[in-house]
C-alpha cells in the first residue's frame, strides 16, 4: 500500500496510541516525528550544547544520525547508533524540545529525513506539521485534539502517575510555543479531518480514522 495517513495534534491528544493503533490495524508502517525532534534534542543536550542559543543549535543540527524504526508494533529512535527511545521521554528533554524544535535548520534536517521515510509509502505519520508542511498530499489527514483535562490526565498516567496540574502546565506551555512560533507552527492542514477525543475511546478514535480511508 502507498497510503499516507498524517495524524496532527497538540501533545496528549492521543496522537501516539492513535496512530500505532491505526497503522497496526490497516498493516501500514508508522513514524513518530515527535520522537525525532526529541533525540535531536537529547543529543544536543548531551554534547552540552545550549539549546536556547538558536545560532548554535543551528550549526550542529546536522551533526546527530537519527534513525526511526517504524514497527507500530516496536517503534524505535537511535541517535548514532544508540537506541534512546526511553531518554528522549525524560522531564529535561520534553522541557527543552520546544525551543529546539523552533529553530529552521532543524525542521530542515528532520523534513528530510522524514521523507525519506515517508516516501516508501503505506505509513501513519503523527506530528504537527505532516499535513500542512511535511506531506501535504498525505491521502488522509486528521487533525487530533483533546480538552486540555483530558490530555494532561493521559498525559500523566502513561508517566506513571505524575502530578496532573503541573503535567497540565507544561503541556499547555508547549502547546503555546508550538502554536506561536513563526517556522512550522501548529494549525490545522487544509483538507483535515478534526477529530475531538475528549469523549471518545481510544477505539473509538482509531476506527473513525480507519473509516477516514474507505477500509
Ligand atoms: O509529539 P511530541 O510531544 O513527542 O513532540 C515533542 C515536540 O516536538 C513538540 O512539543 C514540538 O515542539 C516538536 N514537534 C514539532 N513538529 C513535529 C513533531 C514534534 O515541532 N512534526
Amino acid at each position: 500500500s502507498s497510503l499516507v495517513i498524517a495524524v496532527d495534534g497538540t501533545s496528549g491528544s492521543g496522537k501516539s496510541s492513535t496512530s500505532r493503533g491505526v497503522a497496526e490495524r490497516l498493516g501500514l508502517r508508522y513514524l513518530d516525528t515527535g520522537a525525532m525532534f526529541r533525540a535531536m534534542t537529547w543529543w544536543l543536550l548531551r554534547e552540552g550544547i545550549d539549546v536556547r542559543d538558536a545560532a548554535v543549535v543551528a550549526a550542529a543540527a546536522h551533526r546527530p544520525r537519527i534513525e526511526s524504526g517504524t514497527d507500530p508494533l516496536a517503534p524505535t529512535i537511535t541517535v548514532d547508533g544508540v537506541d534512546v527511545s526511553v531518554e528522549i521521554r525524560s522531564h529535561e528533554v520534553t522541557a527543552a524540545v520546544s525551543p529546539v524544535s523552533a529553530v529552521p535548520e532543524v525542521r530542515a534536517r528532520l523534513l528530510q529525513l522524514q521523507r525519506e521515510v515517508i516516501g516508501e509509502g503505506g505509513i501513519v505519520v503523527e506530528g504537527r506539521d505532516i499535513g500542512s508542511v511535511v506531506w501535504p498530499q498525505a491521502e488522509v489527514k486528521v487533525y487530533l485534539s483533546a480538552e486540555p483535562d483530558a490530555r494532561a490526565e493521559r498525559r500523566s498516567a502513561e508517566q506513571g502517575g505524575t502530578d496532573v496540574a503541573s503535567t497540565q502546565q507544561s503541556l499547555l506551555e508547549r502547546d503555546r510555543i508550538d502554536s506561536g512560533r513563526a517556522t512550522a507552527p501548529l494549525t490545522m492542514a487544509e483538507g483535515a479531518v478534526h477529530v475531538d477525543s475528549t469523549h471518545l475511546t481510544l477505539v473509538e478514535v482509531i476506527d473513525r480514522i480507519v473509516g477516514l480511508t474507505g477500509h
